[in-house]
């Protein structure tokens, strides 16, 4: 039913496309082709629209996307002063339902959303690289790393025990070589002989998940 490997394809050639380089990703770079990234309290200074004009009379939401205001024109619009850790995964997952195509907002278009912002934000392939050189991939690790929010890393952290590494995507190589530079400067190897025990290890975390 869900396309995994899709999606991630998705989220790692959207990081190839905006050139990033390193972990935690710049709020400001998260951008998307053809989409206007803007705030609220910008957009509404810019327009002379009140907030409850952009935002349709909703309520004030972390961000949200606007299409058909103009031809052509799609908006992803953010709270301003929800700005933090939690803030990156919601572009992201806007950015998520732009760039699988979705047409409406249902379940199963969320949890897409969701996937392709938790792979954008820390993709597993790094994750991957840097746990074989010997660091121990946890909460505060994914925090750290990857400035998430610690309920990404929670997230994250589960679908890692549950799954493993064994999805193996088409852009691993070129998204490894895009960041090799940071990896090699921030995680440099430990020992040679990590690799074994951290599969072991995450065999025996995944025993005790079932
Ligand atoms: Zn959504």
């Amino acid at each position: 039913m869900f396309e995994w490997s899709k999606i991630t394809s998705l989220a790692y050639l959207t990081l190839l496309e905006l050139n990033i380089q390193e972990f935690p990703i710049p709020a400001k770079k998260i951008k998307c082709k053809g989409v206007m990234i803007s705030s609220y309290q910008n957009y509404a200074k810019k327009t002379g629209l009140s907030m409850d004009e952009i935002t349709l009379g909703h309520e004030l939401e972390d961000a949200f996307l606007l299409k058909g205001l103009r031809p052509g024109l799609t908006l992803i619009l953010y709270n301003k002063e929800k700005y933090g850790p939690r803030m990156k995964h919601t572009l992201w997952h806007e950015i998520g339902h732009v760039k699988c195509e979705h047409k409406k907002h249902s379940e199963k278009e969320e949890i897409e959303a969701h996937f392709f912002a938790a792979q954008a934000n820390a993709p597993n392939v790094l994750i991957k690289t840097i746990a074989k050189r010997g660091y121990k991939i946890d909460v505060h690790f994914l925090m750290e790393c990857f400035g998430l929010s610690e309920e990404a890393a929670q997230k994250k952290m589960g679908y890692l025990n549950k799954y493993g590494f064994e999805h193996s995507n088409e852009y691993d190589d070129i998204v490894q070589m895009q960041f090799a530079n940071y990896i090699d400067t921030k995680y440099p190897p430990k020992t040679k002989y990590f690799y074994d025990d951290y599969y072991d290890d995450l065999d025996r975390e995944r025993e005790n998940w079932y």
